[in-house]
Formats: structure tokens, C-alpha cells, sequence
């Protein structure tokens, strides 16, 4: 009696067991076919554009720093026994860094890598370790038209692209072919398209290879029309990197006022200046037919072997961007435009690192917080 009731409780368990596996293998066959009408329905266009909301709303954090200026004070501290390690220098700061939504940088010196010789001024070639910290750090793209482009010849450059597409960081300025100049850097964030641009006053006098203009963008204001009209058509926000101005200036020239007002006309967003190795005010500036815009003049130095009359002071800027589309269309604003001091730091060329401004007591600076002040009315004076 009792043999034969473990026998029915093994062959009810059996039972039991066959049938939930089929209920499961049913249940997975429907999900399987669910997932495939899914899928069919989001790859068909115009039943995307009928399911779309009529009310959509996101803000983001758009940022930009300076110019990464890799001396040889700078990479030798940075020296490893393998290689080198940028890490170290951008600890401090990290946390700032990875604020913003998107941040840009401005990679003066190429990352043109050991093998065609390091060098620092006056003709540049950074480890390309230095891509490997900044993306670590929170660097989402760089801006690399600039003077320094073309301090290792079309090679260098090349290599510069060729590595930060290897570890996949976006970059803008510099180009391998005419095509590649020609299309559009749009990142996307939460919806909202943005735009990078970057051109340059010049290359220091180093002539760019015949027939090969695409190399580096170079200021022309009729080829950055042209570009602005297409990323206004392409993107939500434009955004231009600019390498102008004069070098050790703490205001903007009246030339650099000028092309500012040209490009708002244009329709640009935002403009990030670089070059002048120390900070310019930040401002407002109005089109005639009100489109407006934010200027940041130059952002100074972020990491170089610079010091002394505010070349080893530089920043984070940063500005909310709000899309909006609504009955009446896709509306774009700008909101609280705002500037997050840094100091280099370093001890006797050595343990270089960029730290808070308002924090660099720490790390040795005199009178960090009235410096610090000075440097919030300088950038934020005009807003
Ligand atoms: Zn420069």
C-alpha cells in the first residue's frame, strides 16, 4: 500500500512537471511572436510618427573645458614604467567633469603616440595615453582644429584620429578625408541632437598639403555658414569650438566680437573659444532677429605645464538646454549658463593636477578663494 502511494505521488509529480513545461514553452513561443510584431511596428515609419507624443520636454547639461596643452613637464610626470598615465592628473576633478551631460574638450596637442617621437612646444606630440584619461574622466568629445594640428605634418594627424576613433572618442576639426570633413558630428542625448563644429585661425604658419584642405578646418566665414545651415537642418543645438583671439588676453578682441555676432546670425547656439591660454567672459549675445546665443570667449588652459598670470587658472562652463516640442513646433532654450574654476597644481614640475579653484589651498595656492571670486565675476560678470 504504501509503495503504491509514493508511486502515484512520483507519477502526479511527473504530471505535474510536464504540464507547467509546456504552459512555459507556450508562454515563451507567444513572447517570441509579441517581439517580433513589435518590432515590425517600430521599423514602420509612418506608424512611428503616429504613435509619437504631441508634448515632449528634456533638459541636459551641455559643458566645455580648455585647452589640453600636454608640455614636457606634463608627460614626463605622467611617465610610467610601461607607458604613461594621465589618470592621476584629472582625480580631483572627475567629479565636476562627469556633471554635464555632454562635455567637450579642446585637444591642442595631437595624440600622435611614442612611436613618431614625444615632443612639447614648439612642436607638439602628446602619448596618446592622454585620449585614454580624458574619456575616463567624463570627456564625451574633442574639439581638434587648432594651431598644433599640423605640428606632426599630415602623419601625426592622422594617428591623432585614427587613435581616438580606436577607443571611441568623438572628435571634431580634423579630418582623413573630404567626406569625413563633410559630414556632420552630431552626438544624442535623451532625445536632443547636438551639433559640434570646431575651426581654427590657423596652423602656425605650417602650410596644410596640397589638395588637402579637409585636413583641418580653418576660420571662413563662408564655409561656416554653409556648415551652421546644414547642423541647423541635421541637429536641435549647434555648437561651435573656436581656436581665436590673442594669446595671454583676458578680453575678447573686437575681431572676435565681430565673428561671435556673424555666427549668431548664423544660428549658432553656443560658441566655446580656446587659445589664449587664460579665461574670457562668458556673454549673452542677440541676433537681429533675436535669436540668442551663448558666448564663452576662451576657457583657458585645463591641463598644461602653463603657470603664472592666470595660465595655470581655466574651467568648466556649463549651460542647460531645454527642447520642448509642442503644438507649435520644436522650441530649443537656454538656461543658467554657469563656471566651475580650476587650478593646475603641481609641485616643482611634478604631481601635476587639476584641482577646484575654490579648493587649491590644499594643493598649495595662495589665496585660492578671493582668486577664485575674482575669476567668478570675470566670467560671470556679463550674465
Ligand atoms: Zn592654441
Amino acid at each position: 500500500m504504501k509503495n503504491r502511494s509514493i508511486y502515484f505521488s512520483i507519477l502526479f509529480c511527473m504530471a505535474l512537471i510536464f504540464f507547467s513545461s509546456y504552459l512555459l514553452f507556450n508562454m515563451y513561443q507567444k513572447n517570441n511572436h509579441k517581439k517580433m510584431i513589435n518590432f515590425q511596428v517600430q521599423s514602420h515609419e509612418a506608424r512611428q510618427a503616429f504613435v509619437s507624443p504631441k508634448y515632449f520636454s528634456e533638459t541636459i547639461t551641455l559643458g566645455a573645458i580648455g585647452d589640453i596643452l600636454i608640455h614636457d613637464w606634463v608627460y614626463n610626470d605622467a611617465k610610467t614604467r610601461t607607458g604613461y598615465d594621465f589618470n592621476p592628473m584629472l582625480q580631483h576633478i572627475k567629479n565636476v567633469l562627469q556633471e554635464p551631460d555632454l562635455l567637450l574638450a579642446n585637444q591642442e596637442t595631437i595624440l600622435g603616440g611614442t612611436e613618431i617621437g614625444i615632443s612639447s612646444y614648439p612642436l607638439f606630440n602628446s602619448p596618446q595615453e592622454v585620449g585614454d584619461a580624458l574619456l575616463e574622466a567624463g570627456i564625451d568629445i574633442v574639439s581638434t582644429a587648432n594651431n598644433h594640428s599640423l605640428d606632426k605634418g599630415e602623419k601625426g594627424l592622422i594617428r591623432s584620429i585614427n587613435y581616438m576613433d580606436k577607443i571611441g572618442l568623438p572628435h571634431v576639426g580634423t579630418f582623413t578625408t573630404k567626406e569625413d570633413q563633410q559630414s556632420l558630428v552630431i552626438l544624442n542625448k535623451n532625445g536632443i541632437k547636438i551639433a559640434y563644429l570646431s575651426y581654427t585661425y590657423g596652423t602656425n604658419g605650417i602650410p596644410t598639403p596640397k589638395g588637402k584642405d579637409y585636413l583641418v578646418n580653418l576660420i571662413d566665414k563662408q564655409a561656416m555658414k554653409e556648415e551652421i545651415h546644414r547642423a541647423k537642418n541635421a541637429a536641435d543645438v549647434v555648437v561651435m569650438s573656436l581656436h581665436w583671439g590673442n594669446e595671454y588676453q583676458r578680453f575678447p578682441t573686437a575681431e572676435q566680437k565681430e565673428l561671435a555676432q556673424f555666427l549668431t546670425n548664423e544660428g549658432i547656439d553656443i560658441l566655446f573659444g580656446h587659445h589664449p591660454h587664460v579665461l574670457q567672459p562668458m556673454e549673452w549675445m542677440k541676433s537681429p532677429n533675436g535669436h540668442e546665443a551663448l558666448i564663452v570667449y576662451s576657457l583657458g588652459n585645463f591641463l598644461s605645464g602653463q603657470y603664472r598670470d592666470y595660465k595655470d587658472i581655466g574651467g568648466m562652463a556649463t549651460i542647460e538646454v531645454t527642447k520642448i516640442i509642442d503644438e507649435e513646433g520644436v522650441k530649443i532654450k537656454l538656461n543658467n549658463p554657469d563656471f566651475f574654476p580650476t587650478y593646475v597644481s603641481n609641485q616643482k614640475l611634478k604631481n601635476y593636477r587639476v584641482v577646484p579653484l575654490n579648493d587649491a589651498s590644499k594643493f598649495g595656492l595662495q589665496d585660492a578663494m578671493n582668486k577664485y571670486k575674482d575669476i567668478q565675476q570675470h566670467m560671470l560678470g556679463n550674465i
